[in-house]
Formats: C-alpha cells, structure tokens, sequence
C-alpha cells in the first residue's frame, strides 16, 4: 500500500475506538520520529508495550549480575544493561567499584574474549527475545565444540508468544515487531488468530508503519481475528527454522518474570541438560536474590499499557535518561526514553 492511501485510510478511519500496541521500541521510536501520533484520529489509540528487552529484564537478573561481577568475574554484556538499576546497585556501580565490566558487540565477541583469557572466568548476560537468542546459543554451542572452560551464559532470554497471550486484553490488536517476526515467522501469530488475537508484522520504515496501521484499522472493522504480514520483504511463513533449531539445540523453555508483569509460564529460555555446565547460575553456585525495584517506579504499568510515562511522577523530574530510575528509561529503545526523547523539550 502506497504511503499516501495508507496515511488517507488511517485518516479517515470512522469505526469504534481502538487500541493498538507495538511490542517493539524501535518501532516507539520510529512513530515519534516520524510524527504519526499526531495524524492519528481521536479514536486510534497507540499503547507502547513491553518490546524491549532491556526494559523488561527485571530487577533479580541484574541483582544476579552484580553478584557475579563481585564473585570475581568478567561480566560481558550490551551497553544498556550496565546502567539498569539493581535493588543496590548498577552494573555501573559495581565497575566504578572494582568490578570488571566489558561491553561486547556479540555472544561470540564474549566467546573470543575468553578463548584468549583463559585465566580469567567471563559470563554474557544473555537477555533478549528470539532475535538474538540464537547468537547466544551459538556461542555456547560453539564453546562446547571447543571445550572452553572459561565461559558462562546467564540467561534471561524471553519468548514473545506467551507475553501476547498475557497483553491480549491490554490491546485491540498488536503491531508485530520485525526483528522477533524474522525468526518466528507467522506461525505464531496464525496459532493467536485461533485464540482470537489479532495484529500485523510491520517494518520500520514511515511507509511500513503508516501501512500496517491501515491495514489493522480496516481488519479490525471486518471485526474478525487476524494475522498480517506487512512487512514482507523480510518476514515469511516460515521464519528462520536455522536460528530456531539452534535455540532447541541448545535451550529448553521455562516460566520467566518480566519487569512489572510478573511471572509469565512458558516465556523464558534456560540452558537444557546438555549445556547446563555453561549455565553461570550453577556454576557460581548464585544464591536466590531477594530484589527490590523502586516501588516509586511505574515501569510495569507503563510496559503494560496502563499509564504512559509521562503520568509516572518521577518522569523528566527524577528520572531522566542521564539519571535513570527505571529500565525504560535506560534504553535506548525503552518506552520512557522515546517519550523524553521527543516530548520533552
Ligand atoms: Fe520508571 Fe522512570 Fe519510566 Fe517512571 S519515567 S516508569 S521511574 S523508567
């Protein structure tokens, strides 16, 4: 659909009010930068949800990591994550302490570190949902096969099906993210539509978006459940079996809490049997961490749909993306950030 017939459709959409959540930061981003709230009629309303991975991570994990950290060893992570507050103290925190921090680009730049610090003892934090997932299981794999003694995953990695299923009342239909889609492929959302939950697979770019909006406005007058793919030319029905067989290989699935939601069955990955002696929780014998989030923090409402950040009180005053309170504000693709971002002048 060309832009300008999607943007007249959105514009003259005359149907019942609706709710329409993206699951995907860089897609809470996108429809700022490009201004599309602002088309909007009165009656479509955009709900940023739970879609990145840093944001959703919770408290516990990053307890987990600075525990580690003071265990000794080298924690080996994407740059958000270091600055996510834990019950104490940050990752950043604990570097500024002694401990030994190091950004990575990858699992397997992890991996490399390790293979050429053999004396030194390197966990990745393994956070993400299926699109990265399968680099981490890479890395492990390829440890195994190379009998690396040296490395660990800490694993917080999420599987998005279960978390739409638990947001299905929050939303009238979802705007799919991309990047989790490519890996998935349809069939997860073709097993929703059964359960009556609708949405539509978008890409990134104004044109994308402005296209899967207007085709989820004209599905939903149809007023039965659907499943759409509007970004084609990189998502297709089957995915990619090669990342998901790599994920099976190597992980099992397992319930996983999630910042302000709680505890969702089915939606977490950990290491299965035969890669449990790459698990850092075991082999650092972690104690169970007894966190604290910031009760003043309203990250679970906002990933929720409920508020948007700028009715958390502490948005822009406390919490700010220099000083932040909460793990939507860190990220670069959290919903709090997008907001401060391009509402806060
Ligand atoms: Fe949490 Fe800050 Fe967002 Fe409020 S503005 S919900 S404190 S991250």
């Amino acid at each position: 659909m060309e832009n300008q017939k999607a943007l007249e459709r959105i514009k003259n959409y005359s149907g019942r009010p609706v709710r329409i959540m993206e699951v995907c930061g860089t897609h809470t981003h996108a429809i700022f930068q490009y201004g599309i709230r602002q088309i909007l009629p009165d009656t479509v309303h955009l709900i940023s949800g739970p879609g990145c991975p840093v944001c959703v991570t919770e408290t516990g994990y990053i307890d987990e990591a600075v525990c580690l950290a003071k265990k000794g060893a080298v924690i080996t992570t994407f740059g958000d994550l270091v600055r996510v507050p834990g019950t104490e103290e940050s990752l950043a925190g604990a570097r500024a302490e002694g401990a030994k921090v190091r950004i990575v680009y990858s699992p397997l730049d992890a991996l490399a570190y390790a293979k050429s610090h053999p004396e030194e003892r390197v966990v990745f934090l393994a956070v993400g949902f299926e699109t990265t997932a399968p680099a981490s299981c890479l890395a492990v794999k390829k440890a195994k096969q190379e009998g690396v003694g040296n490395f660990w995953l800490l694993v917080a990695n999420k599987t998005m099906d279960q978390a739409y299923r638990t947001l299905a009342g929050s939303a009238d239909a979802f705007l799919y993210p991309g990047h989790v889609s490519a890996i998935t492929g349809m069939g997860i959302y073709r097993e929703l539509v059964r359960e009556g939950i609708s949405g539509a697979v978008c890409g990134f770019t104004s044109g994308e978006i402005l296209t899967a909006l207007a085709v989820i406005l004209k599905r939903l007058q149809e007023g039965k459940p659907f499943a759409e793919n509007c970004y084609p030319r990189v998502v297709t029905e089957e995915g990619s079996p090669a990342g998901r067989a790599l994920i099976r290989e190597t992980m099992e699935p397992c319930d996983a809490v999630w910042r302000g939601i709680g505890t969702i069955p089915c939606s977490g990955l950990r290491l299965n049997s035969g890669y449990r002696a790459f698990d850092a929780r075991e082999a650092f014998d972690l104690p169970e961490m007894h966190s604290r989030p910031n009760p003043a923090c309203r990250c679970g409402d906002v990933l929720m749909g409920r508020i948007t950040p700028e009715q958390c009180p502490l948005f822009g005053k406390v919490c700010t993306p220099a000083d932040p309170v909460g793990a939507c504000m860190v990220s670069s693709e959290g919903t709090c950030s997008a907001y401060y971002k391009y509402s806060i002048r």
